[in-house]
Parts: C-alpha cells; structure tokens; sequence
C-alpha cells in the first residue's frame, strides 16, 4: 500500500478553487518532489495531507487506510510528519522539552532525568548531534531543522512532509539535510518534498509531480526530465 494516496481533493476558499480534484501517491521508501509556480495549490495540498485543512472533496488513506477523523491531531501526526518553512519548536525550551511536548501534547509530569534520556534516545535513532539539554535558541540553524526533523517523526510516522526544508541552509547544510533524508529513506521513510530549486529535486528525489492552477499536471520519474530550468 501506497505511503500515502490523495484522490479527487478540492479545496476552495471563498470563490478560489486551491485544488480541484487533485490526485497523489507516495509510495513508501519514496523520496517524491512537488513543484509548481506560487498560488498552485501545494501548501493547501500539504494542510489537507496532514490534516490542517479539511478538504471539501476527495479521500487521503494512509498505508490503506483512512486518514483519521477530522480534528484527531494525535492520530494525524503518527500517520504524516511535518518540517515546515517556519519553526514548529518552542525556542526558550530545551530540545528535550520540544521533542516530549510533541509527543505528549497533555504534558504530563516527568522527571527531567527521565526526559532527557529519552531525547537522547530519539535524537541518536536519527543520528542528531546535538546535547537534549541545549535551548533551541542556542542552536544554529542546521542543527535546529535536524530537531524539527527528530521532532517531527517522533510520533512514529512514516512519511515526512518538508516545505523548502532548505531555505535557511547554506550549501553544506543542505548536503547534510540531504545525507540526513537518504539515510531515512533507507530506513523505509518516504518523502514528500516542496521545492522550488530543480537543481534540489534532481539530487534528492526519484519522483516529481508538478501542479499548475490547481491541477494536477503530471507525474513522472525525475530520470527522464530534462535538465534545464
Ligand atoms: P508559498 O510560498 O509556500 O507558496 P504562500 O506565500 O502562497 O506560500 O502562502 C503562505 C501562507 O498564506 C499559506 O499558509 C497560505 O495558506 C496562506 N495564503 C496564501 N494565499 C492566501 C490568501 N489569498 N488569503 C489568505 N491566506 C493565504
Ligand atoms: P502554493 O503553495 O503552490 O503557492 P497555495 O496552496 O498557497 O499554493 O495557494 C493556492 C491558492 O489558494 C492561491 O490562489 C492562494 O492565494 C489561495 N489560498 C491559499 N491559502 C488560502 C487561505 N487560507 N485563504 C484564502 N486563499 C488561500
């Protein structure tokens, strides 16, 4: 079963259609790139995916599943993990603190020694370097989205959404984001990548869907395309 499969979504905002009936499947181990100018529709297609936005048509299964009930948040975060372009962590916390927060968002006491264990744990499954204890906002940029990644798939989703993942990342950031993502997606992890460098989607993904005005234009594997923007 496919990571994830969207068919038929339409999204309209007042008199705006953002989606008309658009189709998408990832499948799992996939690294999937989305392009399309600005105003296409792929940010509302990533807020219908990871159940920000409700759809006012079509279906999304996860795995072959349905998606879960509208408002479920918890259940949408172990299905899809999310890096957008704007900081998800809470800054004057530690990494720690973040990594729990997103995991149990009712906060439920614990014991710090506890916690941090369990960052250290979670952080070494995804190969992060960097000390729990340390305040987000101590961190350097790099290091920061490689704990929005961590945070992101702690809940246990196999499928990771990234929104220009490398807007902020000079180019030896981006090529260990990149590391980072392939040593994922040999671990099983599909990706879904929002991009608009080509130059990004050549190197990282195997698959491109593009959209324009609200539609589905076309999938197709990144080998065949050509080489110039
Ligand atoms: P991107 O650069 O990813 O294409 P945009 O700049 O188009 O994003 O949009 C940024 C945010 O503003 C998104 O969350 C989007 O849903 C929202 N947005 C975009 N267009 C409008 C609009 N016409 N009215 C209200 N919100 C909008
Ligand atoms: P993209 O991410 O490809 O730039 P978006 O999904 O942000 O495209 O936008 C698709 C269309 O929907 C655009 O016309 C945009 O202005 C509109 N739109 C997006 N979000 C909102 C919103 N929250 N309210 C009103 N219009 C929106």
């Amino acid at each position: 079963d496919p990571a994830v499969r969207a068919t038929g979504i339409v999204k309209r905002y007042g008199s705006t259609l953002a989606l008309d009936g658009v189709h998408l499947t990832v499948r799992p181990g996939e690294a999937h790139a989305l392009v399309g100018r600005n105003g296409a529709g792929k940010s509302t297609l990533v807020s219908v995916l990871t159940g920000m936005v409700r759809p006012d048509g079509g279906t999304v299964a996860f795995g072959g599943a349905p998606a879960p009930g509208w408002g479920d948040t918890a259940a949408w975060q172990r299905k899809v993990a999310c890096v957008y372009q704007k900081s998800m962590t809470v800054p004057e916390l530690t990494v720690a603190e973040n990594l729990y927060l997103n995991r149990f968002p009712g906060g439920r006491a614990i014991r710090w020694r506890t916690l941090r264990a369990r960052a250290r744990e979670l952080l070494a499954e995804y190969g992060v370097a960097v000390d729990p204890a340390d305040r987000i906002k101590d961190l350097g940029v790099e290091q920061r989205q490689f704990v929005e990644i961590a945070r992101a798939l702690s809940c246990g989703a196999r499928l990771i959404v990234l929104d220009e993942p490398t807007a902020r990342l000079d180019a030896g950031g981006i090529e260990r984001l990149f590391g980072k993502l392939r040593a994922l997606r040999a671990q099983g992890v599909a990706f879904l990548f929002i991009s608009h460098h080509l130059q990004e989607v050549y190197e990282l993904c195997d698959t491109v869907t593009v959209f324009r005005d609200a539609r589905h234009v076309l999938t197709a594997p990144v080998a065949g395309l050509p080489r110039t923007e």
